[in-house]
């Protein structure tokens, strides 16, 4: 098995539309897989390939006039773990619908290692607020028990969020994660400008690096990750239930009704019993034909299981 390397970095880039072409070019050269997303305000991305690929894309990295120094984190994958190669340039590299002109990582949030934010939940002061500021579905299966989780599908509610709890970020100190520490840049940085708060922390590294160094710490659940492995076990604790029978069950599964394709979770026999689908009308639907049916995922449930076997 390859690695999977996830990264970011907050920096002019000029020319998003060259810088694509370059990237095009490095990725199809070493066959990976992934997402890069690239805008005025820096660079977004998660690739997959094998070892050697990947070292040599770090080395590319640390060889560009722009991305030289990014903490490039990785996890275990390949290009198996993507569908494809995706390269775009968008206005913001997390999409928060905020202008990036108006809203910059300048005024960021305090950046507190792993370990300094493993001494804060550990010392639990009186006035400390944790947001989760992941989607709920990301939260769902995995947090730090306590945070205040936004109840939104996408990154873009989390300023509405803000605004409507202000009251309860009022003299606190706020510490804020996310699954790398991309999100939370501006995320804290807006959290700040309401001028409420005591302090805004932010995870350096977010999650990922969180759990590295702290598998037993305060992290419980599953971890959502954006490819082919969607969750990765963390502690064995299960947040939530299967969406088909109730039982305690976090384990994420697409539909096969590929006009539905909704993300449920599922537990082994539901999964069997229908085959796939979040219902016995998509399984109906799928079995009759009467809806295409949607391309079996990156890394079959089966696989999944046997990955997430592997890890205990
Ligand atoms: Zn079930
Ligand atoms: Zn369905």
């Amino acid at each position: 098995m390859g690695k999977i390397l996830l990264f970011y970095k907050y920096v002019n880039v000029e020319q998003p539309e060259a810088t694509q072409a370059w990237f095009k070019e490095l990725c199809g050269n070493l066959g990976l897989t992934g997402r890069i997303i690239l805008a005025h305000e820096g660079i977004n991305g998660t690739v997959g390939g094998s070892d050697e690929s990947a070292a040599q894309f770090i080395e590319a990295m640390n060889a560009h006039p722009l991305f030289f120094g990014m903490d490039i984190k990785d996890a275990p994958g390949d290009e198996k773990y993507f569908p494809r190669m995706r390269i775009v340039v968008k206005n913001e590299i997390v999409h928060l619908g905020i202008d990036p002109k108006e809203l910059t990582v300048e005024n960021t949030g305090t950046h507190l290692t792993p370990a300094q934010a493993h001494e804060l939940l550990n010392s639990k002061p009186e006035n400390l607020v944790i947001i989760d500021t992941r989607n709920n579905y990301e939260a769902r299966v995995g947090t730090i028990p306590g945070s205040m989780i936004p109840d939104k599908r996408y990154f873009r509610e989390f300023p509405e969020y803000i605004d409507e709890h202000l009251d309860e970020l009022k003299d606190k100190q706020v510490l804020m994660f996310c699954s790398g520490g991309i999100r939370c840049e501006r995320a804290s940085a807006y959290v700040k400008e309401k001028g409420v708060s005591q302090e805004v922390y932010q995870i350096e590294g977010g999650i990922h690096r969180y759990i590295e160094q702290f598998p037993d710490g305060h992290f419980k659940g599953t971890y959502y990750v954006f490819d082919g492995r969607i969750g990765v076990k963390v502690s064995d604790d299960i947040l939530t239930n299967c969406d088909i029978c109730s039982i305690p069950c976090d384990f994420y599964v697409n539909c096969m009704n590929g006009r539905c394709n909704k993300q449920f979770i599922a537990c082994p026999e539901c999964i069997e019993k229908h085959q796939e689908c979040c219902s016995t009308t998509c399984k109906e639907l799928v079995e009759t034909e009467a809806v295409p049916v949607r391309k079996k995922p990156v890394i079959a449930v089966e696989e999944r299981f046997k990955l997430l076997e592997a890890q205990q």
